[in-house]
C-alpha cells in the first residue's frame, strides 16, 4: 500500500509546550510573559486536562494553623514518603519553593478556602506531620474539594492576558530529533481539520501527564495515556523508575472514581467486615492518614484474608457519616456528589464502599531540577527538550508520592523550566534549518495506523491491555506473576499487528486517535512491568511478595529503561541523589519506615 502524501503546515516558535495541565500552563505563563513566543499544544480543551479533576490539595509549609510547620518538616516528610529513592535536592528545591509558588497562585487569583483569618485553609494528609512525625500536619491548601479545577482555571486566564498562543485539539504524534541527537520540534495532527502540523523550537517543553489508562481501575481521565512519555520512547530516550504505580486507597468500589484522601484529612476512616479500624494495627501513629503506599497494602491484605467487605468480600468502607455535615458540605461538596452518582450513597448517613485504585505514575521522563531531560548515570543533557509534571521524573516522589506534592510538583517545576528558558533563550532567535525529512518517518506510522485493516478492534486490545497490568503488576507483586505478565503482554503485541481501524478519515477521528493511544499505552506497560520484573526488592509501593525487604546496598537506585526500534528493552542505573542544594537543610539517612 502506497503511502497517502500529507501536506505539511510548518510553524516556528521559541519554546513550545506540549500539554495544557497544571505542568503545562504554569510553564506557558513564565515562558510568554518573559516574552518568548510561546505555543501550547493540546489534545484536549486545556480547562479539560486531568489536573481539573485534583481534590485535596496543594502542599506547602506555609504554617496558617500556627502549629510550627516548617518547610524541612515537609523535605522530611516527602523523603520519607519516597521510601528514600526520591533524589534529595529535588525535594529540597520543591519544598523550599513550594511557599513562594502557593502565594504565587493565590496572587494569580486561584480561590483557595479561607481559615477565620482570612488565610487559605490547610488540612492534614497523608504523610505530612510535624517535626518527623511528632503530630500530623495541616500542610494541604485546599479550595474545598475541587484545588485543581481553580488551579487549573486560573492558570488558563493568566496565560491569556499573557498571549500565550494555543493549539486546541491538536493531538502531537512525535518528537523531531536531528542527528546529534538535539530535539528540534514536533508533529501534531489537528483534529478538528485534519491538517498535519510541524513546530520547530529552540526548546519542546512534555508536559503531557501520567498514563494511569494502561490500567483497568484508575482515577484518571480517558486521555491519560502518556503520550509524551511514549514520544520520548520512540526518540531513543529512557524512562525512568517506572515500576512505581501508586494505588490510591479510596476509589469508589466499581467505579474507580476517585475519594480524596482529604476525606481522611478531615476525620474519615476506614473499616473491614468486622468493623474494625483495621489501621490502627498497620500504622499505630498516622492510622488512616499513613502514606498511600502502607493503606492500600493494608487494604489489600485485609480483602486477601477475608475480612473485606459486600457480597464477594472484596472491598472496605469509608466512613464519613459521624461528621458534621456542615464540614462534609464545605470541606467536601464534590465527593459527596460523587459518592452519591458513583456508588448511590448519601455520605451523611451511609460509608462508601472503596477499593485501591491506580492514581500516579511516579515514573516518567528523567530530568534535573530545571527541567530539562537528563539521560544515563552521567545525566547527560538532551538538548532542546525538557519534561515537567505528572510526564517527568525529576524525582521529588521517588517510589511513593505523598498526597498534595503533585500538584506542587507541577507549579514549581513547571515555574522552573520557564526560569530556565528565559535564562536561554532570546526572543526570536534564529532557528537553524531542520533536518531533510523531518517527520516522514512519524507520517509513515501515521498512515500505516489510520489504514490499518486487521481483525482486532482497539477496544478489546487495550481493555486485553489494562487486565493484564491489573492482575500482574498490581499492589503486590511475585516474579512469577510479573513473568507471566510480560508474556501476556507480548501477545497483546501479537494483537496489535491485527489492529483494525475503521475510519480513515482525518477529522474527529476518534477511532484514530485511540488506536495511536493504545500505541502509546502499550509502550508503557512493556516498560513498566518488566522495570516491576527487574527491580528484585520492596520500596515504596513497589512491593514484591518474593523480595519482601528494601535493599539499600542495591537498590537505592533509579532504573531507566529504553526501548529499542526492534522492541528489546535495555536498562541502566543512576544512582539517587544522597545531597542536598544548600546547608539549609541536611540530607536525611535512609532508615526503616513506619508510619
Ligand atoms: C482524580 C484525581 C485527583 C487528584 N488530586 C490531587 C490532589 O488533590 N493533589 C495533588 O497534588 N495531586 C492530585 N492528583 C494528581 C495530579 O492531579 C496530577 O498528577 C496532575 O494534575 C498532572 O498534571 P499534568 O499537568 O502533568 O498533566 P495533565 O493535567 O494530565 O495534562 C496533560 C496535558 O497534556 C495534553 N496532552 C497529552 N497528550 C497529548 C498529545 N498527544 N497531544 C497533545 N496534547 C496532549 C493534554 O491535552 C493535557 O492538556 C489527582 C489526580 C487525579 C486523577
Amino acid at each position: 500500500m502506497s503511502q497517502t502524501t500529507y501536506q505539511i503546515i510548518d510553524h516556528e516558535y521559541d519554546v513550545v509546550v506540549l500539554g495544557a495541565g497544571g505542568a503545562g500552563l504554569r510553564a506557558t505563563l513564565g515562558m510568554s510573559s518573559s516574552g518568548l513566543k510561546t505555543a501550547c499544544v493540546t489534545k484536549v480543551f486545556p480547562t479539560r486536562s486531568h489536573t481539573v479533576a485534583a481534590q485535596g490539595g496543594v502542599s506547602a509549609a506555609l504554617d496558617n494553623m500556627n502549629e510550627g510547620d516548617d518547610w524541612r518538616f515537609h523535605f522530611y516528610d516527602t523523603i520519607k514518603g519516597s521510601d528514600w529513592l526520591g533524589d534529595q535536592d529535588a525535594i529540597e528545591y520543591m519544598c523550599k519553593n513550594a511557599i513562594p509558588a502557593v502565594v504565587e497562585l493565590e496572587h494569580f487569583g486561584v480561590p483557595f478556602s479561607r481559615t477565620a483569618e482570612g488565610r487559605i485553609y490547610q488540612r492534614p494528609f497523608g504523610g505530612h506531620t510535624l517535626n518527623q512525625g511528632q503530630g500530623m500536619a495541616h500542610r494541604a491548601c485546599a479550595a474545598a474539594d475541587r484545588t485543581g479545577h481553580a488551579i487549573l482555571h486560573t492558570l488558563y486566564q493568566q496565560c491569556l492576558k499573557h498571549d500565550a498562543e494555543f493549539f486546541i485539539e491538536y493531538f502531537a504524534l512525535d518528537l523531531i530529533m536531528d542527528e546529534s541527537g538535539k530535539c528540534r520540534g514536533l508533529m501534531a495532527w489537528n483534529l478538528a481539520d485534519g491538517t498535519i502540523h510541524r513546530f520547530t523550537a529552540h526548546t519542546v517543553v512534555l508536559a503531557t501527564g501520567g498514563y494511569g489508562r494502561a490500567y483497568f481501575s484508575c482515577t484518571s481521565a480517558h486521555t491519560c495515556t502518556g503520550d509524551g512519555n511514549a514520544m520520548a520512547l520512540r526518540a531513543g530516550l529512557p524512562l525512568q523508575d517506572m515500576e512505581f504505580i501508586q494505588f490510591h486507597p479510596t476509589g469508589i468500589y466499581g467505579s474507580g472514581c476517585l475519594i480524596t484522601e482529604g476525606a481522611r484529612g478531615e476525620g474519615g476512616y476506614l473499616t473491614n467486615s468486622e468493623g474494625e479500624r483495621f489501621m490502627e494495627r498497620y500504622a499505630p501513629n498516622a492510622k488512616d492518614l499513613a502514606s498511600r503506599d502502607v493503606v492500600s497494602r493494608a487494604m489489600t491484605i485485609e480483602i486477601m484474608e477475608g475480612r473485606g467487605v459486600g457480597e464477594k468480600n472484596d472491598h472496605i468502607l469509608l466512613h464519613l457519616e459521624h461528621l458534621d455535615a456542615s464540614i462534609l458540605h464545605q470541606r467536601l461538596p464534590g465527593i459527596s456528589e460523587t459518592a452519591k452518582i458513583f456508588a448511590g450513597v448519601d455520605v451523611t448517613k451511609d460509608p462508601i464502599p472503596v477499593l485501591p485504585t491506580v492514581h500516579y505514575n511516579m515514573g516518567g521522563i528523567p530530568t534535573n531540577i530545571h527541567g530539562q531531560v537528563v539521560r544515563g548515570a552521567a545525566e547527560t543533557i538532551v538538548p532542546g527538550l525538557m519534561a515537567i509534571g505528572e510526564a517527568a521524573c525529576v524525582s521529588v516522589h521517588g517510589a511513593n508520592r505523598l498526597g498534595t506534592n503533585s500538584l506542587l510538583d507541577l507549579i514549581v517545576f513547571g515555574r522552573a523550566a520557564a526560569l530556565h528558558a528565559k535564562e536561554t533563550i532570546q526572543p526570536n532567535m534564529k532557528h537553524e534549518p531542520l533536518p531533510k525529512d523531518a517527520g516522514q518517518e512519524t507520517l509513515a506510522w501515521f498512515d500505516r495506523l489510520r489504514h490499518a485493516n486487521g481483525t482486532t478492534k482497539t477496544g478489546e486490545i487495550r481493555l486485553k491491555l489494562q487486565e493484564t497490568m491489573q492482575r500482574h503488576c498490581a499492589v503486590f507483586r511475585t516474579g512469577a506473576l510479573l513473568r507471566e505478565g510480560i508474556n501476556l503482554v507480548q501477545d497483546i503485541e501479537r494483537m496489535m499487528a491485527d489492529l483494525q481501524v475503521n475510519d480513515r478519515s482525518l477529522i474527529w477521528n476518534t477511532d484514530l486517535v485511540e488506536a495511536i493511544e493504545l500505541k502509546n499505552l502499550y509502550q508503557q506497560a512493556v516498560i513498566t512491568i518488566n522495570s516491576a520484573h527487574y527491580r528484585t526488592e520492596s520500596r515504596g509501593a513497589h512491593a514484591r511478595d518474593d523480595y519482601p525487604e528494601r535493599d539499600d546496598a542495591n537498590w537505592m537506585v533509579h532504573t531507566q529503561c529504553t526501548l529499542t526500534t526492534k522492541g528489546d528493552i535495555s536498562f541502566e542505573n543512576r544512582p539517587v541523589h544522597l545531597y542536598t542544594l544548600t546547608d539549609d537543610v541536611a540530607v536525611v539517612p535512609a532508615k526503616k519506615r513506619t508510619y
